[in-house]
């Protein structure tokens, strides 16, 4: 089939979505050979115990076919595990876990089973970048709630001034990337007393659950009113340093879990079959894995963050997730989109501006993103880099 003349490929949907700009930065890393802080991924893997659950996996023939379409048993009993261990909620195995390809598949599946066409979703922005382009794919409409530096705290009134009779749903993210604000609990209550107040249902995107350094992840389904109108999604990839092997699931009430299920069937189906088993295991590791993972990200976090700040940057020191956030504007540029395109040329990082994450692209404009989840020489190099800007 060749494309239409005088019309584009792409459809009116998903003309605003070009390729993501990690692909570009990536690029331009590999390109210059420069470090790069731009893409959320660890340079080191994860737990080799996982690793070989999931050779033992492969070698039993274990998941080498079509694993079941909610996911392998012990993975979905897993899952209701540690919901109970970390978060205190009870979970049917059966009818209140599915299993996805990545947290990416729950987004997009979340927003295809739950929105009809002309529904306003409101986010935070800075966005994660797959969330506009799910609700956009479902037709529904996006509605802003910026999150303004220094803090990003949410301001609830300007969210109750966006709730209009066509708000369908909430999709929250905390921590939340990129700024690394972490909810309190004080917020999440709000939010879950606004979602009740005006019947919204509320997606949650919890895949840096395990990454808060200050204050207490506080799960939205846990939240009176919540169970039931709220979909929970996380991944292995963040909390496993297993970003390629794309297992990802959602829980909550029988009747949400079932639409989004609708979904996501149609999208892959299933995936990752030998990877379920070995995150099955990896989601019973002891509380140790869970505390020295995050004790040795935040030493990474204060790694990268004083460092930035000797080199003239003003850091806004993340709670949570991967990532640091920077003012450019000390070094006296203005531009984060311009000053990231040159950076790897000038001294060899790459990093992304925070302004792509808006669409109000004043908000994030003198604004970087830094990811932290790399080797301690890596960050040190950088560091060492990055002072070379000022001289
Ligand atoms: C990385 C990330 C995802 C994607 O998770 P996968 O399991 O790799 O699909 C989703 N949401 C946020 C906020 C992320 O940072």
């Amino acid at each position: 089939m060749t494309a239409t003349p005088g019309r584009p490929p792409l459809n009116r949907r998903l003309t605003e979505f070009g390729s993501t700009i990690f692909a570009e930065m990536s690029a331009l890393a590999v390109r210059t050979g420069a470090l790069n802080l731009g893409q959320g991924f660890p340079d080191t893997d994860g737990p080799e115990s996982v690793r070989e659950a999931a050779v033992r996996a492969l070698r039993d023939g274990r998941g080498n076919q079509y694993p079941p379409g909610p996911g392998v048993p012990e993975l979905r009993l897993a899952v209701t595990e540690h919901q109970r261990r970390f978060r205190g909620l009870d979970l049917d195995p059966d009818t209140e876990v599915l299993v996805t390809a990545g947290a990416t598949e729950a987004i997009a599946a979340s927003m295809l089973a739950l929105l009809e066409p002309g529904d306003e979703v409101i986010a935070f922005e800075p966005f994660y970048d797959s969330y506009a382009a799910s609700i956009a794919m479902a037709g529904a409409t996006r509605v802003p709630l910026t999150l303004h530096a220094p803090d990003f705290r949410p301001d609830l009134d300007a969210l109750r001034d966006a709730v209009t009779p066509r708000t369908r749903l909430l999709l929250l993210n905390s921590p939340h990337n990129p700024t690394g604000m972490v909810l309190t609990r004080a917020e999440a209550t709000a939010l879950a007393e606004l979602a009740v107040a005006h019947d919204l249902l509320v997606v949650t995107d919890e895949v840096y659950e395990h990454l808060v350094f200050e204050g207490e992840h506080v799960p939205l389904a846990s939240l009176p009113g919540m169970r039931d109108r709220t979909v929970s999604i996380s991944s292995s990839g963040k909390t496993f340093s297993y970003t390629g092997w794309k297992v990802g699931w959602v829980t909550g009430c029988p009747e949400l879990v079932a639409a989004v299920r609708t979904a996501k069937q149609y999208l892959t189906f299933v995936s990752a079959g030998p990877f379920q088993y070995a995150i099955a295991e990896a989601l019973r590791l002891p509380d140790a894995y869970f505390h020295d993972f995050r004790e040795g990200l935040r030493a990474k976090r204060d790694l990268l963050a004083d460092g930035l700040a000797e080199a003239g940057l003003a850091v806004h020191r993340p709670q949570g997730t991967y990532f640091v956030t920077a003012d450019i504007s000390p070094l006296g540029e203005k531009d984060g989109v311009a000053f990231c395109l040159a950076l790897p040329e000038r001294c060899g990082v790459v990093a992304v501006p925070t302004a792509v994450f808006y669409d109000d692209p004043s908000a994030g404009r003198s604004l970087i993103r830094f990811a932290f989840c790399k080797r301690d020489e890596v960050l040190r190099e950088a560091v060492r880099r990055l002072k070379g800007l000022t001289g």
